[in-house]
């Protein structure tokens, strides 16, 4: 009985349309939304209205979390994910929002599988098959400072994207062989760049530790820095621009 009232609930509330003032917060501080089309829009207010009413937004102690601060990550994970079919995000059940940098003690696993037991400041984590969590001034940092080039949701979503193969090693499932293989051989090129330390700058260089940060933090230059990163790394540019099927260069001064 009470699962299908809530369906119910869901059904009229996505029927009802994306909020007006959702649409009002999100048009104030994301200029990318104007720069997409009639059929990008209404797919990516569904998808956002979707992941708003169907996400666990579990606060952490003390901390409340407000409609605008649920819409403001949903809005940037399907901005991500706009160009790739319907469930990219699905693996995504769950956020845990901290009001601040979360310090993490004690023993503590990283993407790399190293651990390490020394007292560890978070902004954002993904973990395979848990909740993703982000420290909220972090994200509304990173929103309010777009020529940083830094972006926390983002790049804790490129993570959940690349493990949906079940493995973090910067390559997502990529269906299109010919795609694939270009993605393997820019990403390599590229990586080894930034390892090497010749990279000009424009991606983070803790994109060096390995491929899964490699392609979260390429991820992040490829929506907040396009231009600077299709000048520096033409091939990586094309892959990344192919696979999320979204152009930012499009609403990004040069
Ligand atoms: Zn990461």
């Amino acid at each position: 009985m009470f699962g299908s009232r809530r369906r119910r609930e869901r059904a009229a509330l996505l029927q009802a349309g994306f909020p007006a003032e959702w649409s009002e917060w999100c048009d104030r501080w994301f200029p990318w939304i104007g720069a997409l089309d009639g059929d990008q829009r209404l797919r990516w207010e569904r998808r956002t209205h979707e992941m708003v009413l169907d996400t666990s937004w579990e606060p952490a102690r003390g901390f409340e979390i407000t409609d605008e601060m649920a819409v403001t990550v949903a809005a940037q994970a399907q901005l991500l994910v706009l160009g790739l079919p319907d469930g990219a995000l699905g693996a995504v059940r769950a956020v845990v929002l901290h009001p601040t940098t979360i310090v993490v003690e004690g023993e503590h696993s990283q993407v790399d599988g190293v651990v390490s037991d020394d007292p560890t400041p978070i902004l954002g984590e993904a973990v395979e098959h848990g909740p993703l969590l982000f420290a909220w001034d972090e994200v509304l940092h990173d929103v309010e400072h777009p020529e940083e080039g830094r972006n926390v949701v983002l790049h804790e979503c490129a993570h959940v994207l690349d493990a949906a193969d079940g493995v973090y090693d910067g390559t997502p499932p990529i269906t299109d062989p010919e795609l694939a293989d270009d993605w393997v051989r820019a990403c390599t090129e590229a990586y080894h760049a930034v390892v090497e330390g010749s990279d000009p700058g424009v991606v983070d260089p803790y994109g060096g530790v390995n491929p899964a940060e490699f392609m979260a933090v390429a991820t992040e230059a490829y929506f907040c820095e396009p231009h600077a990163l299709h000048r520096a790394h033409p091939a990586l540019s094309d892959v990344l621009g192919r696979y999320y099927g979204l152009d930012p260069r499009r609403w990004s001064g040069a």
